[in-house]
C-alpha cells in the first residue's frame, strides 16, 4: 500500500527542505499529522527506493545504551558532521567534503601540518601515510 498523495508531498518537503531533520522525526511529523502510523525504517525506505540522496547529514538521535555507561574516549580524532559551507572556511581548516552537489559542507576542523585536511582526512586521503604512521 502507498503512501497518500499529501503524505508523499509532506514527506519531500521535510526531506528536501530540513535536511538537518533526522527521519525519525519525519516519521513522527507524518504520523501527527496524517494518523497513519509511519515508522523511521518506512521513510528510510521510502528515500532509498526513490533514489533520494540528502544533502548535509540528518542528526538522528542517539540510541538509548543499555547496561554499563560507556568507556571515556581517549583523545584521538572526533567525527564531527560536515557542516561548514565554503564560504565559512577559515585558513587551517580541514577542505574535506562528501557533498557531491549543492550546498557543498566541509569538515572544517584544524588542518594537520602541510596538509590540507585534519588528522582523520588526512588518513583517509593518505591511506599509506597511515599505516606508516
Ligand atoms: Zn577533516
Amino acid at each position: 500500500m502507498g503512501w497518500p498523495a499529501p503524505m508523499v508531498a509532506r514527506f519531500h518537503k521535510l526531506f528536501f527542505w530540513t535536511p538537518t531533520v533526522s527521519y525519525t522525526d519525519i516519521a513522527e511529523k507524518l504520523s501527527k499529522e496524517f494518523g497513519i502510523p509511519v515508522t523511521k525504517n518506512a521513510c528510510v525506505g521510502y528515500a532509498n527506493r526513490n533514489g533520494m540522496k540528502r544533502q548535509g547529514r540528518a542528526l538522528d538521535r542517539p540510541r538509548a545504551r543499555k547496561g554499563r555507561p560507556a568507556k571515556p574516549r581517549l583523545a584521538g580524532p572526533q567525527k564531527v558532521p560536515h557542516t561548514t559551507p565554503l564560504l565559512d572556511l577559515a585558513f587551517g581548516d580541514c577542505r574535506w567534503t562528501d557533498s557531491n552537489a549543492h550546498p557543498f559542507l566541509f569538515c572544517g576542523m584544524p588542518q594537520i601540518p602541510s596538509c590540507s585536511y585534519c588528522l582523520e582526512h588526512a588518513r583517509r586521503s593518505y591511506p599509506a601515510m597511515a599505516r606508516s604512521a
